[in-house]
């Protein structure tokens, strides 16, 4: 007998904790990943940034769509490990002008990383222009002021300015302190937020933007696209929609994420036929509608995008043309392909 998903939100947790799989083991010695990349910054310029996943104890939340618990610890790393995991990534990581500090949670989550490595954290990248960080849009507070406050004894303070920002001809004064907060939106259909156990609300999101963009800190949002319990329709609507909430809430970046199975829970609602990944077609429609909004830089997650590409004709030039999407920020015409008869 299939068990539907709780319409309770008490009983999710285990629901959805009951269908996870194997943890893989890490160390907290060290990072579970880090890589160089290239991104679009906010001047227009293609930039280097140095990404580190760091090691850490795992998120208090149980959200359905997460499986970034795979790669964390059940207990918390002990005061000087993260930024010692920092150090192992840099002395391996060429130069970078931004840095992004990922750890499968929040940074501000003082079990995650403890609050008083704050300060040797800060020394290790304000050297960066910009230092990116994640966090659930709940724990944005007084921590995350202090954090900004330590970059900016430093080296941040002194590029600590108003700066121009180009957009589509435009140039809007923002103010950049050089920390960019990275939140989980996931979407704005709050029929779904709610579904999907993050203890989340618009509402609270929006309280959080206005937080970080009265401390004059950047915002990046993070949209899922396709998340469960909508149909290939409503997910290109919501993605859109979820587009519009976040460059309304101020976002300078949105990052599209082609939502992936594999986490148990999602493959449990893939079965009840409550879940599917979203076509690569509303992957690529979402990003052409964001980033023809003109309000900011709006990119796609293309980690695992082999996926979703499954035509053997255009797979290749579809993947090819979102990167350039990415970096370019304005769209290079669609791929036409007459074998899975689709055009953009
Ligand atoms: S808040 Fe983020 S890291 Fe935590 S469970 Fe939800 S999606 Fe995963
Ligand atoms: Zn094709």
């Amino acid at each position: 007998m299939p068990d539907p998903y709780p319409a309770n939100a008490a009983e999710r947790d285990r629901w959805i904790l009951t269908r996870r799989g194997t943890r893989s083991v890490v160390d907290p010695a060290q990072p579970y990943g880090f890589f160089a990349e290239e991104e679009r910054a906010a001047s227009g310029e293609v930039v280097s940034v140095n990404t580190v996943l760091l090691t850490n104890r795992e998120c208090p939340w149980r959200c359905l769509m997460c499986d970034l618990w795979k790669h964390t610890l059940t207990e918390p790393v002990p005061p000087g490990a993260i930024p010692a995991q920092i150090d192992y990534a840099l002395k391996r990581l060429p130069p970078a002008r931004q840095i992004k500090l990922y750890n499968s949670g929040s940074f501000f989550d003082r079990q995650a990383i403890p609050v008083e490595d704050h300060p040797a954290i800060a020394e290790r990248v304000r050297g960066s222009e910009r230092v990116i960080v994640e966090s659930h849009p709940a724990l944005i507070g007084d921590d995350v002021r202090r954090f900004r406050d330590l970059l900016s004894e430093g080296a941040i303070s002194s590029r600590s300015r108003r700066r121009e920002e180009a957009h589509d001809g435009c140039r809007l004064q923002i103010a950049d302190c050089g920390l960019e907060v990275a939140l989980g939106l996931e979407t704005a259909c709050p029929e779904v937020l709610e579904r999907l156990n993050k203890r989340l609300t618009l509402d609270q999101f929006r309280r959080a933007a206005e937080f970080l963009q009265k401390n004059e800190m950047a915002l990046r949002v993070f949209v899922l696209v396709r998340p469960p319990f909508l149909d290939e329709a409503a997910a290109l609507h919501w993605a859109c929609r979820s587009i519009d909430f976040a460059f309304d809430c101020g976002a300078t970046v949105v990052a599209l994420i082609p939502t992936r199975g594999g986490n148990g829970a999602l493959d449990a609602l893939a079965q009840q036929g409550e879940f599917s990944p979203p076509s690569l077609r509303t992957v690529e429609s979402s990003l052409d509608y964001g980033i023809g909004q003109r309000r900011g830089r709006v990119f796609v997650d293309l980690w695992d995008i082999a996926r979703l590409a499954t035509c053997r004709h255009c797979s290749t030039a579809r993947v090819t043309r979102l990167r350039q999407l990415n970096l370019a920020q304005d769209s290079p015409p669609p791929v036409a392909c007459a074998e899975c008869s689709k055009v953009g």
